[in-house]
């Protein structure tokens, strides 16, 4: 089967506008599954014919109460169950929360190959002041990119794809 990308991070960071630009003009797959069928969360998608599914972890809703840190331990819980690869989105406006950091601690335990992307950097050739905090979760080094405007995006997905 393909493999599967999960894309993790707390609300408002741009998961969904990430993952409508990866998968906004394939054909959508809704997930049969408890819990996943809210929203439009999984989709296959391709690259430079490489095939892939993504998964927005976002449209996930917590089995327990709704506040964001519960809500997200349940999102890092999916992708770390079913994800190849884990795109882990934080807000390069808003910078460095603590909710992104207990949920990278959670991720960085997995093992799997973790990518972070650091949205909302919509001048590429000006990273915000805030945008080395991020070196801080531990989880490599981090991305800027654009999901509004696509800065960034192809080589992200170079990146995803050659690490099946
Ligand atoms: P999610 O809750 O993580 O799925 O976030 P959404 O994709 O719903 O985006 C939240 C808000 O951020 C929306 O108003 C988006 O238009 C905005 N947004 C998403 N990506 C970008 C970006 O790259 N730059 C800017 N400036 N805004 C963005
Ligand atoms: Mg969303």
């Amino acid at each position: 089967s393909k493999p599967i990308v999960a894309v993790v991070g707390r609300p408002n960071v741009g998961k969904s506008t990430f993952f409508n630009l990866l998968t906004g003009t394939k054909k959508a797959i809704v997930e049969d599954t408890p819990g996943v069928t809210r929203d439009r969360i999984y989709a296959e998608t391709d690259w430079n014919g490489r095939e892939f599914a993504v998964i927005d972890t976002g449209g996930i809703e917590a089995r327990t109460d709704d506040i964001i840190l519960s809500q997200m331990r349940e999102q890092a819980e999916v992708a770390m169950d079913m994800a190849d690869v884990i795109v882990f989105m934080v807000d390069g406006k808003e910078g460095l929360t603590a909710a992104d950091e207990e949920v990278a601690g959670m991720l960085r335990r997995t093992g799997k190959k973790i990518i972070l992307l650091v949205n909302k950097v919509d001048k590429a050739n000006q990273l915000p002041d805030t945008f080395y905090d991020f070196y801080n979760l531990g989880i490599g080094e981090p991305i800027p990119i654009s999901s509004a405007n696509r800065t960034n995006v192809g080589d992200v997905l170079d990146d995803i794809v050659a690490s099946f």
